[in-house]
């Protein structure tokens, strides 16, 4: 699974990568310095996932 969180940086737009912990909390960047908040969520870098079922997930509730 993923551990790591990567969203760029709102000042320098550098790509930044983050340890899942750290989501939510404010770092700095390495890169310019600034206070950043780690995302929760990975914005871009969750890729498509395309499921094939016959809907028994969805009736689980099981989309995030
Ligand atoms: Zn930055």
């Amino acid at each position: 699974m993923r551990n790591r969180i990567m969203f760029p940086c709102a000042s320098c737009e550098m790509q930044l990568r983050a340890p899942l912990h750290l989501a939510g909390r404010a770092c700095s960047c390495p890169a310019c310095g600034e206070r950043v908040v780690v995302p929760f969520r990975p914005p871009a870098e969750e890729p498509p996932v395309l499921v094939m079922d016959d809907g028994y997930g969805r009736a689980q509730g099981r989309i995030r």
